[in-house]
């Protein structure tokens, strides 16, 4: 089945198909079990039974490290501007052009049973099935991430899950994280504002955060960020709002995803781009594989290119969104990785992660599927469904004519690729700056600074005081008036005997 197109399993509700076992054997009942007798033990024959229990007991894959709690969507991207003098990349080389995608939100931190207005960045992917393979965009909702360093994100992440000791969530750990890791300061400041807590999945940005190439069959190339603008506007909860959610309807956003394309009322995307030639990056302020750090939309404006739509619910939950596998390494011709080291390293973890939780032959399942795929040389393993190429040779073989697409890459960038190698960007005052230009944002934005002051109060008074005291001084970098505010915030919250902040002060860090 092309991806896009019915599941076999879907019936129309009028049809009686006959029941059976898992190997197709008519069962008269489905909740009666043989036994010896109408009081004696069951029987080790019943294979209805025994097969229904053995695959009950493993109906659970195991739920992804980052984004387990996720909803996702089909939908259509449509080109609206030439950007030809930017890449060949065949999804986008017509204005009018449409191709089909299937996306993906969700949070970062929490579990797959968690609630879905959590304070947290959010996950924004989507696989775009054009017609020269699967390109999947793994963005978030913010345009920055807390490191750049790649070996830092296993370790950033144990410490937005919960303490080893006490299996709670840790405001200690939390925030002795990030206090220690300043680099993380330009996050801080959007995960506090109250886009830290979207009103829906609909209401959200989405931003590749890295920077890649666009590249042109000559072998040249530009560096570009991609940013897609909700064309619903920006909406936010507050954090009491989003407490409150979480407690009535922990499952809010997905409701929301699922009931307005139900209802026909589709979101849908504004996609630009941000683009630096070689020699502009060169010279340009900010180091453009540093994801700490956003290119200044008046020095690199956005353009415009395309726009996507999602309006198609999925039939099966599990089959097309948990088992959805996204990956920055599914690229198309047209498009190449940049230096970025944390978008590397994200080549090899995100599959990495596939062949464990959905196994090796992960892209044979139907959503993951390219419109087109012929690889004979990648043979068996588990659950090798699709024909396993059939009698196909399994080498480059004389007896199978095979055409071999000329792809060229894009040139080097020469004067950066020849440079020594840095093992990590120590923190400067420069990290401050652009979170210095976010608090100037919020301030335009009436309340905003002070729900941020408010966010991050009700959140660090849980931490114990030598961690609270580091992460007022982080503030202060900022700006001294917020390390103030944030201070004269946080000290007088004393938390609720079973509030998270209680739980936390019986870990033993
Ligand atoms: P501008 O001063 O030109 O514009 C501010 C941008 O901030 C807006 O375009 C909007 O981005 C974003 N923004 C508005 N309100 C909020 C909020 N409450 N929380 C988070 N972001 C908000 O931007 P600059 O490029 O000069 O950057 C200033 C600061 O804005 C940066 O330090 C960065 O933190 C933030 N920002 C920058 C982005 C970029 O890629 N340059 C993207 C997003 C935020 P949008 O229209 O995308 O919603």
């Amino acid at each position: 089945m092309a991806a896009n197109e019915k599941p076999a399993g879907t019936l129309r509700y009028e049809e009686k198909p006959v029941y059976t076992t898992s190997n197709g054997c008519p069962v008269n009942d489905p909740e009666s079990s043989q036994r010896v007798g109408q009081n004696g033990p069951l029987l080790l024959q019943d294979f209805h039974l025994i097969d229904l229990l053995a695959h009950f007991d493993r109906e659970r894959i195991p739920e992804r490290v980052v984004h387990a709690k996720g909803a996702g969507a089909y939908g259509e991207f449509e080109v609206t501007h030439d950007i030809s003098d930017l890449t060949s990349l065949d999804m986008l080389n017509d204005v009018g052009k449409k191709t089909k995608c299937v996306a993906r939100f969700s949070t970062v931190g929490g579990e797959k049973g968690s609630p879905d207005s959590a304070r947290d960045p959010r996950g924004f992917s989507v696989k775009f099935y054009t017609e020269e393979g699967n390109w999947d965009w793994v963005f978030n909702n913010t345009p920055i991430f807390f490191l750049r360093d790649p070996s830092k994100f296993p370790i950033f992440i144990h410490t937005q899950k919960r303490n080893p000791q006490t299996n709670l969530k840790d405001a200690t750990m939390f925030w002795d994280y990030l206090s220690t890791h300043q680099e993380s300061a330009h996050q801080v400041m959007h995960l506090f504002s109250d886009r830290g807590t979207p009103y829906s999945y609909r209401h959200m940005n989405g931003y590749s955060g890295h920077t890649y190439k666009l590249t042109k069959p000559d072998g040249t190339f530009n560096y570009v960020q991609i940013h897609c603008k909700t064309d619903l506007g920006s909406k936010t909860f507050t954090n009491a709002e989003a407490g409150q959610m979480a407690a009535e309807n922990p499952d809010s956003h997905t409701q929301d995803l699922f009931n307005t394309i139900e209802d026909g009322d589709y979101p849908s995307w504004t996609c630009y781009l941000q683009v630096l030639s070689p020699e502009q990056a060169e010279s340009f302020r900010w180091n453009i594989f540093d994801l700490t750090k956003v290119w200044p939309q008046k020095e690199v404006p956005l353009r415009p290119f395309g726009k996507f739509i999602l309006n198609r619910n999925p039939e099966n939950y599990f089959a097309e969104i948990e088992q959805v596998a996204f990956s920055p390494s599914h690229m198309v011709p047209g498009v190449e990785p940049s230096a970025d080291p944390v978008l590397q390293s994200r080549l090899f973890s995100y599959p990495d992660t596939h062949r464990h939780r959905l196994g090796v032959n992960y892209q044979q399942i139907p959503v993951n599927q390219p419109l087109r795929a012929f690889n004979p040389y990648q043979r068996d393993g588990i659950m090798a469904v699709n024909g396993n190429y059939g009698a196909n040779p399994n080498y480059p073989s004389t007896y199978r004519n095979m055409t071999y697409k000329p792809v060229k890459p894009s040139q080097e960038h020469e004067k950066w690729a020849g440079a020594a190698v840095a093992q990590q960007l120590p923190v400067t005052e420069e990290d401050f700056v652009q979170p210095a230009m976010l608090w100037e944002v919020l301030g335009k934005q009436e309340g905003q600074q002070e729900n941020f002051v408010g966010n991050v109060a009700g959140h660090l008074s849980a931490a114990k005081p030598a961690v609270r005291q580091r992460t007022y001084e982080m503030f202060t970098k900022i700006n001294k008036d917020l390390g103030k505010r944030i201070e004269e915030a946080t000290e007088p919250i004393s938390p609720h005997p079973q509030s998270q902040a209680a739980g936390n002060a019986q870990a033993r860090l």
